[in-house]
């Protein structure tokens, strides 16, 4: 299993999961031409592209995934209520004009409620529901019968359900939004700063690290920190608030890196022990 991250942040998300026949994007929020280049910088066809699960509507997460679902023929993998909301959404201006205005528009739907488990070319797909002001935003766990990755983005409070979600999960894929002190004291305007920190908003650091802290246990993890904010935080503070609440010496089974808005980090199983 090859798990890419291709962009990450309020710029756009995309993550790419490669395992044996199924090559799937998790969110597309690039242009699907930004999108085609970064993928073929990770070494992947766009064309191989098998499937584009999504985790909500937003723009930051489905820019390009009209246009490449339809390009490609791809799947689109997601909640009907996601899709709903992506079919009657701005995205639509993404796509690509067509040759005639007669053509018609040839995109695959895979609806999938939240909560449930199906599966791609061999991937098992599970979502669970998460809190955020979208129409029905979930977390993914995607698994081969080796390996485990969890993806959990766009989160305005945890809970539960999530943790236990996510707790099997050999790479961790975690929100880590923003610095609360530095989002408060920073220049967003109220009602945004209001929305980031409410209970359908994103994660803040701190709260990524308590997740962290519970979802831990004595063996070894990839943890990936993404959709940072530009704005409300940095790298080091992200680090630093895991390292503080998790502790040096348990951090050093945990393979911590922070996601940039560009492509990075990779991690691919067959290298993890070499
Ligand atoms: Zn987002
Ligand atoms: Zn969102």
């Amino acid at each position: 299993m090859r798990v890419t991250s291709l962009a990450s942040g309020s710029s756009g998300n995309a993550t790419l999961i490669e395992a044996g026949d199924a090559r799937i994007l998790v969110d597309a929020g690039l242009s699907a031409q930004l999108l085609i280049a970064r993928l073929r910088a990770a070494g992947c066809d766009p064309a191989t592209l098998t499937g584009i699960a999504l985790t909500h509507e937003h723009q930051d997460h489905v820019a390009g995934a009209l246009t490449l679902a339809e390009r490609y023929r791809l799947p689109l993998m997601a909640d009907a209520r996601t899709l709903a909301a992506l079919f009657a959404s701005p995205a639509r201006q993404f796509a690509e004009p067509r040759v005639t205005v007669d053509e018609p528009v040839q995109i695959a739907i895979d609806p999938h409620p939240v909560g449930t488990t199906w599966t791609h070319l061999g991937l098992s797909i599970s979502s669970f529901p998460i809190p955020h002001d979208a129409a029905a935003p979930c977390g993914y766990v995607i698994a081969t019968s080796a390996w485990r990755v969890g993806i959990l983005t766009d989160c305005g409070a945890l809970d539960d359900t999530i943790l236990r979600a996510l707790r099997p999960a050999h790479l961790l894929i975690l929100e880590a939004n923003h610095d609360r002190d530095r989002l408060m004291k920073g220049p967003y305007p109220a009602h945004l700063k209001r929305r980031i920190l409410g209970p359908t908003g994103h994660l803040a650091n701190h709260e990524t690290a308590e997740a962290v802290h519970h979802l831990l246990d004595d063996g070894p993890r990839w943890l990936w920190l993404v959709h940072l904010s530009k704005t409300n935080n940095t790298p080091e503070l992200a680090r630093a608030a895991i390292t503080t609440r998790v502790g040096a010496r348990r951090m050093r089974a945990v393979h911590l890196a922070v996601a940039p808005p560009t492509s990075g980090p990779c991690w691919d199983s067959a290298r993890l022990f070499a």
